[in-house]
């Protein structure tokens, strides 16, 4: 039985707009296991970044969290003192965001850029001890060290700077590293590479990952599990294998068979109708209903709750037999 690394608990948090209260995420719970690859996906404003923000608890600055615990090691994350928050953050959870490359300083070198932070966390270090560690990190992410570590950030191309921060994310050594969009903005070779690059950096480390993307043909090339988010819920979750065989919600669905890389017929494929509601003022039931054909009174009156669908399988749907059968989904 494999543990989990990070569970969150009813985790609901808002965000006040003019208009007002912006629900982004609504009462989820989800766990991350322990040695795996979760992929967690949404369109964009579904709410996965805001969850895997309460898991470093950084949402504070711009929201609020209504409800919820992050347990890690048995302990609430968001409960945390200062300086046990610092410490868990890098040495524990370490996050590549979204336009990472954009955080790098223009005026140090990436040697510098290692040596600041690794100093900040073991003050009592010797940068002339630690380089041949920076070396290896930037060797795993097939750069060159000889030449990489003198280099300033406008010195490197889009694809070498993301290859920085997953090397720069891995520095403390952290059991779990979340990546937010890791690949956006870069071509597809590239997106490839460092995929493969992140593969093999799992394989070796065995570090638990959090994958953050829209893209779901990414997902199927590298995630053990797999959790669907919409309008701030978890709409489905579970085994990769299981999700995609006998995907068992229609907004899952819709995402895995509109993915460019998973049916060879263009023809077949659809784009998934409407556009995703407001979250300021949700629709009543279930979130999906005003965009979904199988939608009947009870989905607009009632949310859906998760049920075991199978071994390692969860899914929110009132109606999720009548689809499958409808669909020609395996149960
Ligand atoms: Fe569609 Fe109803 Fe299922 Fe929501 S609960 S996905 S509206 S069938």
């Amino acid at each position: 039985m494999t543990n989990n690394i990070v569970e969150v608990r009813d985790m609901t948090v808002e965000f006040r707009k003019p208009r007002g209260a912006l629900l982004a995420v609504n009462h989820v719970d989800f766990d991350v296991r322990e040695g795996c690859v979760t992929a967690l996906v949404g369109e964009s404003g579904s709410g996965k970044s805001t969850l895997a923000f309460t898991m470093l608890n950084i949402v504070n600055t711009t929201g609020r969290i209504l409800s919820g615990e992050v347990l890690y090691g048995g302990r609430n994350i968001l409960e945390l003192s200062t300086e046990e928050l610092n410490a868990y953050k890098w040495k524990e959870v370490s996050m590549i965001f979204q336009s990472a490359q954009s955080a790098l300083n223009p005026l140090m070198t990436i040697q510098e850029h290692f040596w600041e932070t690794y100093h900040v966390h073991e003050p009592h270090a010797k940068e002339e001890d630690v380089i041949p560690r920076f070396r290896q990190l930037l060797e795993d992410v097939r750069l060159d060290p000889d030449r990489v570590l003198k280099l300033y950030p406008h010195e490197l191309s889009g694809g070498m700077k993301q290859r920085v921060m997953i090397a720069f994310a891995m520095l403390l050594e952290p059991k779990f590293l979340i990546l937010d969009e890791p690949t956006t903005a870069l071509d597809v070779i590239t997106q490839d590479y460092i995929f493969s690059i992140l593969d093999r950096i799992h394989q070796e480390t065995g570090v638990s990952m959090l994958l953050l993307t829209h893209d779901i043909g990414v997902v199927a090339k590298v995630a053990d599990r797999i959790a669907v988010m919409y309008a701030g819920r978890i709409v489905e979750m579970g085994d990769i294998f299981e999700v995609f065989r006998s995907t068992a919600h229609p907004y899952a669905h819709a995402l895995i068979t509109t993915a460019p890389s998973l049916l060879d017929r263009d023809e077949d494929k659809e784009p998934i109708p409407g556009t995703p509601p407001d979250l300021i003022d949700l629709p009543a039931g279930c979130a999906f209903h005003p965009r979904c054909p199988y939608a009947t009174e009870l989905c607009r009156r009632e949310v859906p709750v998760l049920r075991t669908v199978g071994e390692d399988h969860q899914a929110a749907c009132h109606h999720m037999e009548t689809f499958r059968k409808e669909a020609g989904i395996h149960g």
